[in-house]
Formats: structure tokens, sequence, C-alpha cells
């Protein structure tokens, strides 16, 4: 049977290989929003994957979020058979990319290769981690034929959106089923050093205040729904600012600061709505007669949805009975429980082995301070045993410029294929 080092080895003869395929990923532009060009990446990845023995389904996440005909959310899922029954080790990894933004030094689909880094969107968020776990499957099969079990790889639509026409997509329709599916890695970058257990919570509401409209001129005739959120923010830096930063958690996340509660407000708007910029009239006098702002709350493992929700609404619901004319209305508008693996679960306390093997230390478990797809392999799945796990620096996702080290690629390819070895080539039974 191959050893840990000829697979090792096997690896580092793939550096080129593995450059080759991010850079191809690279090259297709996935942007989303809109979620462009998926089912041509997904194709691609369909070629290469059928050539290495992958059974490949092509699904189309009809109806959910963002489909349509321009804009179709196609997901592909892949998978391996070994020689003997088994458990399957599911890759999953997301196959859109954010905008490209401002400040760019080099093409941002281009893949250029400087000083043993990959540049481009979506290098290290996390077309780079896909590839990564593309070859180290690759890999282990091919030294390892007779392995037991399954190996699925899986790239999906949408994750930087919610993952609606993505994971939770394929969730809904059993593809995370324990049944079928025993142990989950996501490539997305955490650093090759370190173990992604779950993420915190979050919720999203749309909290709005009503006025009556009235001239700008005697505003004492109208009531003004913007001074009524001003009311609102001052309570909230008064009361709930500072009971969020007094809450801290057992949750290992980083960075250390995100270990506390917190709420940015995402959005605010009151009165008339924001002119094009080539209009160059006059606002009316009118005094607002609403005003909305949309906040996100980001909790810890510590709080429930239900306290989260109702120190906002305690408030407002002061207000509404000492603030004269208050009134207001609140819409909830997304949110996702918080999520933690446990750190001796088997696909946790493998790869964690199998980074002590490669990089001779033990890693670094952690916490996302944002969700990512673990959210629906977890809830809709019913899947525990999942983690993140994969090469690249969080901090350069979706900044300008934005890349991934190769030697950090090919030793994350390591520790995955040591991971699958441990996982599938056990004692033959
Ligand atoms: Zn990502």
């Amino acid at each position: 049977m191959t050893g840990p080092d000829a697979l090792l080895d096997e690896i580092g003869a793939r550096t080129g290989a593995l450059v080759d395929l991010t850079r191809q990923l690279v090259a297709i532009p996935t942007l989303n929003p809109p979620g462009a060009n998926y089912r041509d990446i997904c194709l691609f990845l369909q070629k290469r994957l059928e050539r290495s023995g992958y059974i490949c389904s092509l699904l189309r996440a009809h109806g959910a979020p963002g489909d349509s005909d321009r804009h179709p959310r196609w997901n592909l899922v892949a998978r391996r058979e070994g020689a003997r029954p088994g458990p399957c080790v599911h890759f999953n990894s997301h196959i859109d990319v954010v905008t490209v933004g401002q400040d760019w030094t080099r093409d941002p689909f281009g893949g250029d290769v400087v000083n043993g880094r990959i540049f481009g969107r979506g290098t290290c968020d996390m077309k780079g981690g896909l590839a990564t776990s593309i070859i180290a499957a690759e890999a282990f099969a091919d030294l390892v034929p007779d392995f037991s079990g399954a190996i699925e790889i899986s790239a999906t639509a949408d994750e930087e959106t919610g993952g609606y026409g993505g994971v939770a997509y394929l969730a809904e329709n059993g593809w995370f089923n324990p049944d079928r599916v025993q142990h989950v890695i996501i490539p997305e970058p955490l650093n090759k050093d370190r173990i992604c257990l779950g993420h915190r919570g979050v919720w999203w509401a749309e909290i709005e205040t009503r006025g009556r409209i009235a001239h700008g001129s005697m505003p004492f005739l109208g009531d003004c729904a913007v001074r009524h959120m001003g009311a609102v923010l001052s309570a909230f830096e008064r009361e709930l600012f500072p009971a969020l930063a007094a809450k801290s958690t057992t949750m290992p996340v980083v960075p250390p600061a995100a270990r506390q509660s917190c709420l940015n407000v995402n959005a605010l708007h009151g009165g008339e709505p924001e002119q094009d910029d080539d209009f160059s009239g006059f606002p009316a006098a009118c005094v607002p007669d609403r005003c909305r702002m949309v906040v996100d709350r980001r909790f810890l493992f510590e709080e429930s949805i239900a306290d989260v929700k109702s120190e906002v609404t305690e408030i407002l619901d002061r207000l509404q009975e000492n603030r004269p004319g208050f009134r207001y209305a609140i819409r909830d508008l997304f949110e996702v429980l918080p999520v933690m693996a446990d750190r001796d679960s088997p696909v946790a306390a493998s790869v964690a082995r199998s980074i002590h093997q490669v990089l001779g230390r033990d890693p670094e478990f952690v916490v996302s301070p944002g969700t990512y797809d673990q959210k629906h392999i977890d809830r809709i799945g019913r899947m525990k045993n999942c983690i993140a796990y994969g090469p690249g620096i969080l901090d350069l996702a979706h900044q300008p410029d934005e890349w991934i080290g190769i030697d950090d690629m090919v030793d994350s390819a390591r520790v995955m294929a040591l991971a699958l070895l441990s996982l599938l080539a056990g004692p033959r039974t």
C-alpha cells in the first residue's frame, strides 16, 4: 500500500498542474452578482473530472433566488467511487467570485504568476482551494486506486450571496444527506494551518420609522421619520452597542476582536430618493414620512436568536411608549444560527493530524466571524461532521490584487491527500 511519503512527493510533482488549473478557473469570470458563466465553469470542471474517473451531475437550481434563463444557477457534483464500500469524503467549493472593484494593478482574470503567487479575482476566495482539492483527490486516487468509499467534489453557485442557488439547493435535494456523505471539507481560504469549525450567527432586519409628510417650511405640521430614526440610533449608541460589546464567547473566532456580539448599520435612508449623479435640480421641500435602516447583527453560540431580536424590539417598544409620535415596523430579512463542529469530529481530527504531518505543528482551531456554506450543510443537510480547511489568506479575499501562494496550495493539497488516506484507506474490512 502507498504510504504518506509517496503521496507527499506525488503532490509536489503536480505543482505545475495545480497552478495551471487555478489559472484556468480564474480565467472564467464567474462574477456574482449577477452570477455569470456558472455553466461554463461547471462544464470545464465536468470535462476535467470525467477524465479522472468521476461521474458528474450538472444541476440547475431552478427557481432559486437569482436564477433566470439569463443567469441560471448551475452546480456540479462529481463522484468517484473507490474499490470497496466505505465512507464518502466531500469537498465543497463555491465557484462564484465577488465584483472586481477598483485599484487593481493586474488583470483580475489573467492569473499572473509572480514570485510564487497567482494573482486574480477568486484566486484566494476560492478557486485556489477548489483546484487544491481536485489535485489532492486525483493524486490520492491515482496512487491508492483500491481505496474504500468515495470522493465527491462539488462546485456550487452563489456562496457570496447566501448560497441559496448552490449548497442550500443541493442540501434540500438530498446531496448532503448523511446516508450518502459522511465527511465534508470546504476549502475556503482559512490558511493552511488552521481548521475552521464554523461561524457566528447572523440576523438581518429592516427597521422603518414612520412620520407624516408636510411642507418643509412648516415641519411642525408633519412628523419627521428621520428624526425618529435618529432617536433609534442614539438609543442604540447608549444601550445596545455597549451591551453587545460586553458579550463574549468561548467560540475561537478570528480575529479575536470578533469574539463579541456586534451590529453593523448596513444602510440608512429617509426622505426623498437619491437622484442620479447627472440630476442638477434641487430637492423639494418635504418632511420625510418614512426612514428605513438595515441592520446586520452577528451573534454568538451563547445567544439565542429570540434574545437577539428582542434586544432590538425592546428598545423600539420603549421609544414607542415614551417618544411622542414614534411608530415603527420591523421586518426580518435573513437569519442563520451559529454553527460549530466538534474539534474531535472525525473530519476535524483527521485534518488536524494531517496538518501536523505536513507542517510539523498542531493546527489552530478557529471560527469565522461571517457565515459561509457550512450553515446549509449543517441546518438543511443535518451534517455536523463538516469543517472549512483550505489554502489562502482570508484577509486577501475580496481585495484588489487578490492572490494565493503556490507553496500554500501545495501544502494544503498534501494535507487534504493525507486526510483522504486516513479516512478512506484504513484497514480493510
Ligand atoms: Zn469564499
